[in-house]
């Protein structure tokens, strides 16, 4: 895979030459078993896969060198560049706006834009709308666009749905922009509608089948619809995408639900229900499923409790909390210092969308046994400086250089 120029603070040492020899020892990444770190009184066990992808060191690399090579020049980015706040703060240090905010609400209208600026795409792309407006106004995009090509690839898996005359159902957060985008894009093509969860999907379903009356769709999908959406006609024939960062799970589930629904509503078997029910996988991006089956992975051995690293609104990172969730204690941290003390830590509920408290996370025996990991957007300098602080905590710990020295 090509490699990128990311700014040497976000890397770590440790956790590149961790990395560098489990890729050594595992080219063809069948093995999800995580590294073992360990110093002593504390055994922190590393997943496999985690922190910055493909998508994500693209969009850096562009960016900073955007700014590097054009001093002077008044630099925008659309939104955030990716959902981690410290990359996010380091650009803005270097003088790049944002034009908007997450939800795609406008902090620098774009009216105040003339064609000497530079306006970076992030790496979940933007709509065709706004891609219109920039070139209007006479802004290049092209030669800043970050946009992910494991985006871009489930924007091509739509038009191919489209071209064989399916409704496009896009599994994902309706306010992601990573969704807006592929909304605006699969619309330009053919109908769609967002699905943000199983249970709109089984709401959409009743549609399908006549059981909720149909002028009753367009308030309940408000927004998640496109133009011209007739219910009537339009959920006869479906083909699903998503947001490439869902949980693998949940988007399988949905596609079963809709299939199953289809097939019973109009008496198809497995032969016959290609005639409406398209034959996609998911479009989950590498990073995700990596990411995924390598907290799976992890999660099979025995710990006291795990630490997921990320931007809170990181998507790819709030599935992997869910994941770890389901077997132990998690904690959701976006940096070392919410840490508070060994008694002490504060993590973000994403359910609730809210920091909390939680005093006595560290289990009083030795040793004790953490699992960590973090979202595609966190850089592994974070990872180590949660690991160094977790070791700082027991004084007969190894040092990081000695546990380093295994993986030179
Ligand atoms: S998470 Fe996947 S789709 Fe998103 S930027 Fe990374 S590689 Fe691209």
């Amino acid at each position: 895979m090509k490699s990128f120029d990311v700014p040497v603070v976000y890397r770590s040492p440790l956790i590149s030459a961790i990395k560098k020899k489990r890729k050594e020892e595992d080219r063809m990444k069948k093995d999800f078993s995580p590294t073992l770190l360990d110093f002593g009184p504390i055994r922190i066990f590393l997943a496999r896969h985690f922190g910055f992808c493909y998508g994500v060191e693209n969009a850096i690399d562009i960016a900073f060198k955007t700014v590097e090579e054009h001093q002077g020049k008044r630099i925008y980015l659309l939104s955030e560049m990716i959902h981690n706040p410290y990359v996010n703060r380091d650009l803005k240090a270097k003088g790049v706006s944002f034009l908007q905010d997450n939800a795609g609400r406008q902090i620098i209208p774009f009216e105040s834009l003339t064609s000497d600026d530079i306006v970076l795409i992030p790496a979940f792309g933007t709509t065709l709308e706004i891609e219109e407006k920039l070139r209007k106004i006479g802004i290049r995009i092209e030669n800043y666009d970050t946009t992910c090509p494991f985006v871009e690839k489930v924007w091509n898996r739509s038009e191919v749905i489209a071209k064989n005359e399916y409704t496009i159902v896009i599994h994902g957060k309706p306010n992601h922009e990573e969704t807006r985008a592929t909304f605006s894009h699969a619309a330009a093509n053919a109908p769609a509608v967002v699905v943000k969860d199983m249970k709109q999907t089984q709401e959409l379903a009743k549609y399908i089948t006549g059981e909720k009356p149909a002028e009753q769709f367009y308030t309940e999908f408000a927004c998640q619809y496109s133009e011209g959406f007739d219910v009537t006609k339009h959920l006869q024939r479906l083909g699903v995408v998503n947001q490439t960062t869902m949980l693998a799970s949940d988007t399988q589930a949905i596609a079963d639900f809709l299939k199953q629904t289809v097939m019973r509503h109009y008496e198809l078997t497995e032969d016959t229900v290609r005639e409406r029910f398209a034959d996609t996988r998911d479009t989950l991006c590498y990073a995700t499923n990596d990411n995924q089956s390598a907290v799976t992975g992890m999660l099979a051995t025995e710990a006291d409790l795990a630490v997921v690293v990320g931007g809170y609104n990181s998507s790819n990172t709030s599935h992997l909390v869910e994941l770890c969730e389901e077997k132990l204690p998690t904690y959701f941290i976006n940096n070392e210092e919410k840490i508070l003390s060994a008694q002490t830590i504060m993590h973000y509920n994403f359910h609730t969308h809210q920091e909390l408290v939680t005093e006595h996370y560290l289990p009083a025996k030795e040793p004790v046994t953490v699992l960590i990991t973090s979202g595609a957007s966190c850089p592994d300098a974070l990872v180590e400086g949660v690991i160094k602080k977790l070791a700082g905590f027991y004084p007969s710990s190894k040092s990081i250089e000695e546990i380093a020295k295994q993986f030179g």
